[in-house]
């Protein structure tokens, strides 16, 4: 992996968080920087959470690995040193565990928010990088924040789906005031949606008259093919083409890339809530 030019601003970088856990943010960081791939966008996946499940989903091998976001935002490699190769054409910055302790390492250094952002404007050849939050809205996630030009909030069909949704938007309210003003909402994500449960439609239209601007028109169903795909080391694409999840985030790829095409007045994404 070549090192870039700085200060490109042609990549989109998005933070795929929600403090709230088990959403579905690493389902979503897989299989949507898959199925960008897929239609030919360069895409990196920055695994920012400790447990690594994103790494683990894209069947990086942690024995094989030298380097990680840890070592990355420790300031002991240049992110593209860190960069691993997939199968299915997505770069993946890996996550380990010494992550979790990686606030008290960095307690006094007076840029310890900023490192990502720093580290991520050494490259410009991607088209889109995610990044994979942890379900907190500890250091790590600041750092994303900060780093992102976007978030994208996967938001579980089920009671207490709002639950810590305010103080998701607060951070990034507060975030964009302090550190980047420029931080745009993408859209919330329906995700584990099942239509034969009333109260997942509850839910999904709450969520509608709620983020009536900031919704993805794309609904990501409960399948259980997106359960399973992890575990095989691959994206759901490669594992069930046919399946209903490959097609919710394929559709969730097109509609990030042509948020217009649809054509519904629904889908206002990138606006500031
Ligand atoms: P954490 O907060 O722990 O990082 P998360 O928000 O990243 O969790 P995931 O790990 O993506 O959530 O999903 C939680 C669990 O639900 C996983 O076992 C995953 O395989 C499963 N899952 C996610 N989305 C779906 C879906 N649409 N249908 C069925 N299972 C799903
Ligand atoms: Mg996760």
């Amino acid at each position: 992996m070549l090192p870039a030019n700085v200060g490109d601003t042609m990549t989109r970088t998005i933070a795929v968080a929600n403090q709230k856990g088990g959403v579905g943010k690493t389902t979503t960081a897989i299989n949507l920087s898959a199925s960008l791939a897929r239609m030919r966008r360069r895409i990196l996946l920055v695994d920012l959470d400790p447990q690594a499940n994103a790494s683990a989903g894209c069947n990086i091998d942690r024995e094989s690995i030298e380097h990680s976001s840890y070592s990355v935002l420790l300031g002991l490699c240049e992110a593209h040193e860190a960069i691993s190769t997939t199968a299915f054409g997505v770069d993946v910055l890996p996550a380990e565990a010494d992550l979790a302790g990686l606030q008290v390492e960095l307690v006094g250094a007076e840029d310890r928010d900023f490192r990502l952002r720093s580290a991520l404007k050494t490259l410009d050849q991607y088209d889109y990088i995610l990044i994979d939050c942890p379900p907190a809205l500890n250091m790590l996630t600041i750092n994303a924040l900060i780093a992102a030009s976007s978030v994208l909030i996967p938001v579980q069909c089920e009671y207490f789906a709002l639950e810590g949704l305010s103080g998701l938007l607060e951070t990034i309210a507060r975030v964009r005031q302090a550190h980047n003003p420029s931080l745009a909402i993408e859209g919330l994500l329906r995700t584990m949606y099942d239509r034969r449960n009333r109260l997942a439609n509850e839910v999904a239209d709450q969520l509608r008259e709620h983020f009536p601007d900031n919704l993805f028109r794309t609904v990501v169903p409960r399948n259980v093919r997106l359960a399973e795909s992890p575990s095989y080391g691959m994206p759901v694409i490669d594992y069930d083409a046919k399946c209903a999840g490959s097609e919710a985030y394929l559709a969730l790829a097109g509609e990030m890339i042509a948020p217009a095409s649809g054509g519904t007045t629904e889908l206002k994404t990138r606006t500031n809530l």
